[in-house]
């Protein structure tokens, strides 16, 4: 039986962030069942071909040439007392410290048709093949996205611009309401319906109907989506409404599961001695409020995995929380968020908030496009709590500095004095910056009420 220093179940960006830092240093193994890690961020732009297919497959190479082994196989269970792992094809590991970063699985709503021919959910190497496939060899004409957060909007402007007519449905009012409030979200919707995709908001999707394939989905108010075409007597259906951590294989073990994932503490131990978890399969907290949050994101992942591989080369650091920020693009509108928006704020907060505009370059130049920002504070200790941005131009280093100020806690009078650069090309003239202009609007508002 091979034994190793760490082993990692999973081969995610969880998994291959540990074994570029500890491969060369510590015996490592990898297991994950997949041909392909994927980069999924990418691949609603290899439907919609921006990149090829095959670009969003992550080489081999990631973990061997930095020094890990690579077992294509999957774990079917794991022996915490005696520190070995079991295969599917019935091979045994024994391990000193076992790392679990199998990920998680998109959700599908228990509702009649979901196992239904032509209806896909979006995360695998196979899921990216078929739904390629129901384009491009199948050709079908219609399609609906259900769920209107960050990866369901960029599938349906990827099938939009495939030349499908898309139907993008959610029973929230407006679309990405895990990052943006309402009134964020409108320059959006109209970006998305510009484009040609065709909004169902506020609608719950109540089942798929057909024979055995997805002829048309049914809403709760009652509308018909018929996606048969001339050629194709059914179309696609593609669920993008959430995932779920994927533990279980340990299901009846001894290994702590919460809500939301496996339970964790601040350095990645689980409740077993030697076993850690990280990435989306782990349940962690939000860095604000200390309360459990989803919100499963590479950019979660990988501060995790790196925060336990430099422990286990003998640093004692600490997970603070996830602080949700995250961006998306919408056709020509780039849209960010950080922080707690206002909505759910003010579940916990007495909140602020300040509305700006300003432009992306000096008003004057000819590339000059706009860019907007709402902050969210709290009322009684001036704390900052979030920010959205939506802009013509990338918004990610705005909100970057934005949860930079959220994780050192400061507040909406730091942000008044932060001391930024400006030039004709890249800000607006050095009268005004964005974020200070929003700080100093909810500094008016506190004291015009003091
Ligand atoms: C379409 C799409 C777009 C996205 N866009 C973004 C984005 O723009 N920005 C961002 O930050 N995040 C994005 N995400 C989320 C991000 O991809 C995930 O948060 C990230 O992949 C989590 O990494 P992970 O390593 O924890 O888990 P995963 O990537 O889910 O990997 C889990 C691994 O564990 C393996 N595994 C599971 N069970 C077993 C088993 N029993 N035995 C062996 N191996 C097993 C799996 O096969 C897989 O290799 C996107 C996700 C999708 C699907």
């Amino acid at each position: 039986m091979k034994k190793y220093d760490v082993l990692i179940i999973g081969g995610g960006p969880a998994a291959i962030t540990i074994v570029k830092i500890l491969g060369k240093v510590k015996k490592v193994g990898i297991i994950r069942p997949e041909n392909y890690s994927m980069i999924y961020c990418a691949m609603p732009y290899a439907i919609e071909k921006v990149v090829a297919l095959e670009k969003t497959f992550k080489q081999d190479g990631l973990v061997t040439e930095s020094g890990g082994d690579l077992i294509r196989d999957k774990v079917a269970s794991v022996d915490f007392d005696k520190k070995t792992v079991l295969t599917e094809q019935e091979q045994m590991f024994g391990y000193d410290k076992l790392v679990i970063a199998t990920g998680s699985i998109p959700f599908l709503p228990p509702i009649e048709g979901v196992d239904y021919e032509g209806v896909y959910v979006f995360k695998w190497e196979e899921d990216l093949k078929c739904l390629n496939e129901a384009v491009r060899t199948h050709k079908h004409k219609k399609a609906v996205v259900v769920g209107a957060g960050a990866i369901g909007v960029e599938l349906a402007l990827a099938l939009n611009n495939s030349g499908l007519e898309c139907h993008l449905v959610d029973m929230v009012e407006t679309v990405l309401p895990n990052l943006i409030d309402p009134e964020m979200a409108v320059e959006a919707e109209a970006e998305l319906r510009n484009a040609g995709v065709k909004l169902h908001l506020g609608s719950k999707t109540e089942k798929i109907v057909g024979d055995q394939r997805a002829e048309k989905v049914i809403l709760d108010s009652g509308e018909v989506i018929d996606l048969a075409d001339e050629e194709n007597p059914y179309g696609i259906v593609v669920f993008a409404v959430g995932m779920r951590p994927r533990v279980k294989i340990f299901a009846d073990t001894p290994l702590e599961i919460g809500k939301l994932g496996i339970v964790i503490d601040d350095q990645m131990q689980t409740n077993l001695p030697d076993v850690y978890s990280v990435g989306d399969c782990a349940q962690f907290h939000s860095g604000i409020t200390g309360e459990l949050t989803e919100g499963k994101l590479a950019t979660n992942a990988v501060p995790m995995a790196r925060l336990l591989a430099k422990n286990m080369l003998g640093e004692s650091r600490r997970y603070g929380g996830f602080f949700n920020g995250a961006a998306t693009r919408v056709a020509n509108l780039y849209v960010g968020g950080t922080g707690l928006s206002e909505t759910a704020a003010k579940k916990i907060y007495d909140v602020v908030t300040c509305h700006s505009e300003l432009t992306t370059t000096f008003p004057i130049m000819p590339e000059a496009k706009m860019v907007k920002m709402k902050l969210v504070a709290d009322r009684k200790t001036l704390r900052v709590l979030g920010a959205q941005v939506v802009s013509a131009n990338p918004v990610t280093d705005r909100v970057d500095i934005i949860t930079l100020a959220i994780q050192s806690k400061l507040t909406v009078a730091d942000l008044a004095n932060f001391s930024y650069s400006a030039q004709p090309y890249q800000s607006f003239f050095p009268a005004n910056n964005l974020i200070v202009a929003c700080a100093e609007g909810i500094l008016s508002q506190v004291n015009l009420n003091n």
